[in-house]
């Protein structure tokens, strides 16, 4: 039996129930499939335009996601401490759709049924897909630390570890702490979304604290032995520029919070009180691809197959960005999501044309942190897939890190974000 027609007997009666204006029902071939890309950050927005380049135009590509405009985290670590706006990290989708003729639906998907193949929305239809690109993010696990969803509800506590309202709540409440008040940031135990996200936003609240409120002091509790990602670069500028500052805390690993007294409690060592708490619990895939099964890798990750980024829990349902159980050594970040993006969509693309794919995939990632408004480091890394290990492995001596925090890098810094925002969406 041709593929086509098992394809049609399998999910025929499904996908007849389908939103007005799209294709009558999933059949393979990519003439004729439909491939529903989920999420709109950075693996999915990615996948999208790159679906669509490597098939020349002619793959049918329908990107569902709630937001109006791509929030970038990158460089939101900059609003956070009062130095940007976020018209500076927002960006908008209708170049998907103008130059690249993606179809953009604004909703979330409720529901994603891998036996019928079809996704449900919140808004209630029903789609059918020949392939799935999910790039869903993470979920903040708020569970993990007792009294943390209601001190989040009563907006005691912040993430802003996606990027939104709460990345401009969290500058308010920074901006309305007094001089000689304590921000406190928490750290998860790794893997979490972007290991050197939380020293950056701690080097950039100290800079404003530096020109603003002096007295002040960013407290650092992080549940790891030690600084997860550019451990020495951090530490030389936090010594130089922010002595008194900045105080780290390895190993405190957060288990409570009383909103009341706005107090963290710890597994073994003594409470700490603070002004404004940025706390981050432990992460997982986000929600949909928990709900869907996918996550079989703890209950948190999604596993795949990193040749095509197929989740390996279900059929042609391809995973990306941080929602996956990484390869050693590969982190969780925008780079690297854009990176899973290129390499899923060039699979895609060759098995739908019937295509032998890729054997030997490679990627890469950089990962610029600034240490202060003016100066950046940066962290590179190449991985080469591994066809007797099944997995992408870091090439020895590839990549680099960077000897000392610079001017320089820091202009390189943001020609990176400009330069990734619009691989992802112009
Ligand atoms: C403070 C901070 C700084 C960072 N700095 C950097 C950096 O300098 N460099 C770097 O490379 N990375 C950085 N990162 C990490 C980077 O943001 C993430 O790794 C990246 O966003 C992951 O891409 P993704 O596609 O997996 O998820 P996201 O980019 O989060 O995209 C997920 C998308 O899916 C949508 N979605 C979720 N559920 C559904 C659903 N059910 N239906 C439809 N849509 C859904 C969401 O609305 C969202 O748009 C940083 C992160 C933070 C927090």
């Amino acid at each position: 039996m041709n593929n086509s027609r098992r394809h049609f007997l399998a999910h025929g009666a499904a996908g007849l129930s389908l939103l007005g204006g799209f294709s009558s029902f999933a059949r393979a071939g990519l003439d004729k499939a439909q491939i529903l890309v989920i999420g709109g950050g950075f693996g999915g927005a990615t996948a999208a335009k790159y679906l669509r380049l490597f098939s020349n135009n002619t793959a049918n590509v329908i990107l569902i996601e709630p937001n109006a405009s791509f929030l970038s985290c990158p460089m939101s670590n900059f609003v956070v401490a009062g130095m940007r706006s976020m018209a500076d990290i927002t960006s908008p989708y209708d170049s998907l759709t103008k130059h690249h003729g993606i179809k953009l639906i604004r909703d979330s998907v409720s529901a994603i049924d891998p036996d019928k193949k079809t996704v449900k929305l919140s808004s209630g239809s029903v789609i059918g897909y020949d392939k799935v690109v999910l790039s869903p993010g993470i979920s903040l696990m708020t569970n993990s630390i007792e009294g943390l969803a209601k001190a989040n509800q009563a907006g005691v506590t912040l993430q802003a570890w996606k990027a939104g309202p709460e990345t401009l709540m969290l500058y308010k409440q920074l901006a309305a702490m007094h001089d000689g008040g304590v921000f406190a940031i928490s750290i998860p135990e790794a893997p979490y979304r972007c290991p050197p996200g939380p020293y950056e936003r701690a080097s950039l609240v100290a800079n404003y604290l530096k020109q603003h409120k002096p007295k002040s002091k960013v407290l650092i509790l992080d549940a790891n032995q030690d600084i997860t990602s550019k451990g020495a670069l951090f530490k030389k500028a936090w010594s130089e520029q922010y002595s008194g500052l900045i105080e780290y805390l390895p190993s405190h690993n957060v288990t409570g919070v009383d909103p009341k007294t706005k107090t963290l409690r710890f597994e073994v060592q003594d409470d700490v009180r603070a002004d404004v708490l940025n706390v981050l619990p432990a992460m997982s895939a986000g929600e949909i691809a928990i709900k869907t099964g996918l996550a079989n890798a703890n209950g948190r990750w999604v596993n795949v197959d990193f040749l095509n980024f197929e989740a390996t829990a279900t059929r042609d349902i391809h995973v990306l960005g941080d929602a996956i159980q990484t390869a050693p050594l590969m982190p969780k970040s925008g780079h690297m999501a854009n990176q899973h993006a290129k390499v899923a969509a060039a699979a895609i693309i060759a098995q739908l044309n019937d295509w032998p794919i890729n054997p030997a995939p490679v990627v890469n990632n950089t990962c610029y942190s600034f240490v202060s408004e003016q100066a950046a480091v940066h962290i590179a890394s190449v991985h080469q897939y591994d066809a007797q290990a099944k997995t992408f492995k870091s090439v020895p001596g590839a990549g680099g890190l960077s000897s000392e925090p610079s001017n320089t890098e820091a202009s390189y810094a943001w020609g990176w974000a400009h330069n990734i925002w619009a691989d992802t969406l112009a």
